[in-house]
């Protein structure tokens, strides 16, 4: 690839600045590729992934037995995927002493760059909170530990999670708040830590004049602190949303729209939805997509130490 793509000859885009490529150079920090809906095809998803312009994509962990099949994905796919390693707080209720040690094996191999997905969902409480609790100590403890960064899931708990974090101060690595779906105020404090916040699909979702949309529209998320992901097979970025404004629609290529529509359902979003989500974004923050692209992808190349 690289080869064909040094034999392009620069040429100047409207700002003048040098525009070496067609595609986009994009990084989806967060897919579920051991999810059974991708066992029948993972080959195609992760090709069709790489024509789109997702050159690497990180493969969410949320159990022991979830972050195992992870890292093994990485060693069947080296320098194209990489793995996290961490229970979800919907699972916390599983936590053994004994699998946290299988666990901690995982999560020190080089392929594991995170730590997570952990952290706390008061939303649905499929585990008690204070199950949830004791477990996001127990990856925070681990990911500083390890020198890794932390990989966050957060709904309807932003007060407590604050305060676990709060435990950890001055001792914390990178921490990406994944899929952020909080408000704008909780997102300023977010950053306010130093953390990184994560945006997918959501944003045709979020209905809301106070969240993830007015985040990006005032310009108060730097691109040093944005990465994107697709949460695959979650979070189909639904571009027919009605409430999403027009010149964001037009803000969507058809390059971008043909991976969206011929590949991604309701029922299965996969990472070459990740150039539509980019867009969106870049739409919404009035800024071009190739600099959002470049910018979340140095940021989760600079956090994950991706090669
Ligand atoms: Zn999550």
């Amino acid at each position: 690839m690289a080869a064909q793509e040094e034999m392009i000859t620069p040429k100047e885009n409207e700002n003048g600045m040098e525009k070496c490529y067609e595609n986009y150079i994009l990084i989806d920090v967060g897919a579920n590729l051991t999810n059974k809906k991708f066992g029948r095809d993972l080959e195609s998803v992760i090709q069709r992934a790489k024509d789109s312009g997702v050159q690497k994509i990180m493969v969410t962990g949320t159990s022991v037995k979830g972050s195992k099949e992870s890292l093994r994905l990485t060693r069947i796919y080296p320098n194209t995927l990489y793995s996290t390693a961490g229970i979800h707080p919907h699972d916390a209720k599983s936590y053994t002493d004994e699998t946290w040690l299988e666990l901690r094996r995982v999560a020190d191999n080089p392929e594991c760059v995170a730590i997570g997905e952990c952290g706390l969902d008061f939303n649905r409480n499929f585990s008690e909170p204070e199950d949830q609790k004791m477990v996001f100590r127990k990856h925070i403890e681990l990911a500083i530990e390890l020198n890794k960064p932390l990989f966050v899931h957060e709904r309807d708990a932003f007060t407590e999670m604050i305060e676990i974090f709060d435990e950890y101060k001055g001792r914390l690595p990178p921490v990406l708040v994944h899929c952020f779906t909080g408000t704008y105020e909780q997102a300023l404090e977010y950053l306010n830590k130093g953390f990184y916040i994560g945006l997918t699909g959501y944003l045709c979702k979020d209905k809301s004049d106070t969240g993830v949309r007015k985040l990006l529209e005032n310009g108060s998320i730097p691109l040093e602190r944005l990465m994107v992901e697709t949460d695959s097979p979650f979070m189909y970025p639904n571009t027919r949303a009605s409430k999403l404004p027009n010149h964001v629609k037009d803000g969507l290529t058809e390059r971008s729209m043909t991976f969206l529509h011929r590949y991604c359902t309701f029922q299965r979003n996969e990472p070459c939805s990740l150039p539509a989500i980019v867009e969106m974004i870049a739409a919404f923050m009035k800024k071009n997509p190739e600099d959002v692209a470049l910018a979340t992808s140095f940021n989760a190349m600079k956090v994950f130490g991706l090669s």
